[in-house]
């Protein structure tokens, strides 16, 4: 090889080191996530997540880093777990159109994967991409456990709507600090 220069001792330890904050963060994630899925569980009545193909996903260059970071599938390994421990209920759905799909009206509104925001031409709701798909997975969820979704609801169900409502902004928040104090390793 021309030109190439045998690599330095720092370049390796720098490399080991590398190698070991890898494993800490790993680890600190998994514990994260843990933590996590018992305290969506404790602090829901029902939890839906979508049943994501990580396989297929994982081949998608675009998606592979995220989700496998994220460890998407233990984390609904460990949410099937709490359900059963905590006795909640806790579904798995298809994630078919669930980011296409209008959560108001059930336009199907095709989207790339950049677009971050729903803007249905059918009903003119814009909401973003996230909330809209996990609409529709509550929405799907709720179905399959067949409780009615009435967006128009009896104040009792508003009140429902309102504390996962909060739980969700409890949960972004939870979220925010772990991967701040991730990010903040030393
Ligand atoms: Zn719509």
């Amino acid at each position: 090889m021309k030109g190439a220069k045998p690599q330095s001792n720092n370049y390796h330890k720098a490399r080991k080191r590398l190698g070991r904050i890898h494993l800490k963060v790993q680890r600190q994630r998994k514990d994260w996530a843990i933590k996590q899925a018992r305290n969506v569980v404790m602090s829901s009545d029902v939890v839906v997540y979508e049943n994501l193909q990580i396989a297929n996903m994982v081949k998608n260059h675009h998606l592979a880093k995220s989700i496998s970071d994220a460890g998407w599938y233990q984390y609904t390994q460990w949410l099937d777990y709490y359900g059963k421990i905590l006795d909640k209920v806790v579904v798995a759905v298809s994630p078919n159109y669930t980011s296409q799909d209008c959560s108001n009206c059930g336009h199907r509104v095709q989207k790339s994967l950049s677009t971050r925001t729903h803007s249905c031409p059918s009903c003119k709701v814009e909401i973003c991409r996230d909330t809209n798909a996990a609409l529709n997975i509550l929405h799907k969820g709720l179905n399959i456990l067949g409780i009615e979704w009435n967006k128009n609801g009896t104040s009792g169900q508003e009140e429902s709507a309102e504390q996962s409502g909060k739980h969700g902004e409890k949960t972004t928040a939870v979220v925010d600090k772990q991967f701040d104090s991730i990010s903040g390793l030393r």
